[in-house]
């Protein structure tokens, strides 16, 4: 039996989560393709990280985000483990500060009882401050929803693509899909800024541009808006911190301004949630307002938040919002072997490994799938040096001295964690080594000093690595280049 070439544009958590499991199957050919030089570096990479217990869905008017929700939940608990991605099960708190609010988690309630979500349900003023001692003594009520989880999505993302080269899948980096090919009424391939690539089945996970892929092939069902959700990140060392996931009541738009601690223990506050142009698909700035807004928002809800000066970062990530409101997660019969998955906005990140299987499914209604025998569910991340005991740091600094080179000081991270980083990357198809790059897989400048101390010492490492002078190393690929050049060129010029 010859194998079918399924092409998945995007390496973002739905596009890295269908490869998968695509890569279970023996008669699948999987090729990823990524405009950037990295996986997750879109709406993947900035969110709120939390695994959503789904009271929030409603399943009268998004039947199918309800549904892949609840079973994308389920399955992070087994993913997680499998691909050993950081991850937490705090639970989640709406926190009601008014009577308006207050009746607001009644429908919450409802829906996560419709829903099946274990254990959700009203708490008083009282249980909500034992719950969460931080939150405000004005709250009046909570609706707890004990299985929310959080879990590091660049992360999970790097994991994804990790074990699916593993199992056999390719991504081709800093490729561009510029069209899909049709001829005869079936999808042929793809036209990229590297040439033609063919494929029997093209599957659109382009995330926020993915109405412009579905338009190449022919199917003009839907638009993506941008949708700006902007955040801060508070120093590791403030006072207030939460211990379960807080937020505001959702409104038609969003869930609400969420307060977490992170997983690597920074307060983190926001998002926003406002529509951007059409043409904004980049627009990922973060804006006085915006900040103003997450953090009135955030004093409502907490006893009191830590002063500006100890934020150490905002960012700000866009949702791809689709004009459908729902998930569009389809295969069609014209062209044939085109398969949608557009619109995939929160809560996108709890549904990618559901949304996986249903993209699955629907290959397996139409081609017979062939189980290969040695996949391998499991991958493990790298060593970290700050999450070991003195004697285990002892062990590993003899076995590999690297270890024992503490490069990011803000976060403990060693040269043999940063080695190993480029090694992975160059193991699933990286070209270009950035900086962000080894940031998101070893948490190197991620610290209260967000990198002036090591990002020199890690470009150094790059440059050694890669053998490029170091003013070639890049912050994200081509463009956001360290330097403009060796120096001694200006002077060899005049
Ligand atoms: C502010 C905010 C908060 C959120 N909070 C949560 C949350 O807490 N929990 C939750 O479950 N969900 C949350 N979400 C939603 C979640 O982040 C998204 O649903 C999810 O990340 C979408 O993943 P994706 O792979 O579909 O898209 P993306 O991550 O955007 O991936 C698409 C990929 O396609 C690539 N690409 C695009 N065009 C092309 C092309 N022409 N050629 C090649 N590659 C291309 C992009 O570079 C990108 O890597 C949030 C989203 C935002 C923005």
């Amino acid at each position: 039996m010859g194998k079918t070439r399924v092409l998945i544009i995007g390496a973002g958590i739905t596009g890295l989560s269908i490869a998968r499991v695509l890569s279970m199957y023996e008669n699948l050919d999987v090729v990823v393709v990524e405009k950037e030089p990295d996986v997750g570096w879109g709406a993947t990479k900035a969110n709120t990280a939390i695994i959503h217990p789904c009271h929030e869905e409603d399943p009268d008017k998004h039947p199918l985000r309800a549904k892949l929700c609840l079973e994308g939940h389920d399955l992070w608990y087994k993913w997680t483990k499998e691909l050993d991605i950081p991850v937490k099960w705090p639970g989640e708190l709406i926190v009601a500060t008014n009577d308006e609010e207050a009746s607001a988690l009644k429908h919450y309630l409802s829906l996560g009882m419709r829903n099946g979500v274990a254990g959700v349900r009203i708490v008083d003023k009282e249980e909500l401050a034992a719950l969460e001692p931080n939150v405000n003594p004005n709250a009046i009520a909570g609706l707890w929803a004990p299985t929310a989880g959080q879990m590091s999505p660049w992360e999970a993302a790097v994991a994804l693509a990790e074990n699916s080269v593993s199992n056999g899948a390719r991504i081709l980096f800093e490729t561009e899909v510029k069209r899909v090919v049709v001829r005869e009424k079936k999808v042929v391939g793809v036209e990229t800024n590297n040439g033609f690539i063919e494929a029997d089945m093209v599957i659109n996970a382009a995330g926020i541009h993915a109405d412009e892929i579905s338009r190449s092939a022919g199917i003009d069902e839907f638009t993506i808006f941008p949708r700006r959700g902007e955040y801060v990140i508070y120093d590791e060392d403030v006072d207030i911190k939460v211990k379960r996931i807080v937020h505001t009541a959702p409104t038609p738009k969003t869930k609400g301004v969420y307060v977490t601690t992170t997983l690597e223990g920074n307060l983190l506050i926001g998002p926003t949630a406002e529509d951007l142009p059409i043409d904004a698909k980049e627009e990922k700035s973060t804006t006085r307002n915006g900040i103003k807004y997450i953090l009135e928002a955030a004093k409502k809800i907490l006893k009191t938040i830590p002063p500006r000066t100890k934020i150490i970062r905002m960012f700000a990530g866009l949702r791809p919002e689709p004009s459908t409101g729902s998930f569009i997660i389809k295969f069609y019969e014209e062209p044939w072997g085109f398969i949608n998955v557009a619109g995939i906005r929160s809560p996108g990140l709890t549904a990618a490994p559901a949304i996986a299987y249903y993209v699955r499914d629907m290959i397996a209604e139409r081609t017979s799938l062939v189980e290969k025998r040695k996949w391998n569910p499991i991958r493990r991340g790298i060593k970290r040096i700050s999450r070991m005991n003195q004697d285990e740091k002892a062990r590993i600094v003899k076995e590999n001295p690297r270890y024992g080179r503490i490069i990011c000081l803000c976060k403990e991270v060693s040269e043999a964690e940063i080695i190993e980083a480029i090694k992975r990357m160059k193991a699933i198809g990286v070209k270009t080594i950035t900086l962000d790059g080894i940031k998101f897989r070893t948490h190197a400048m991620f610290g209260r000093c967000q990198g002036s101390f090591c990002r020199l010492r890690i470009a150094l490492l790059i440059s050694r690595e890669q053998d490029i002078p170091l003013w070639k190393v890049s912050f994200k690929g081509s463009g956001s280049e360290y330097g403009v050049g060796e120096v001694k060129e200006v002077f060899k010029e005049v």
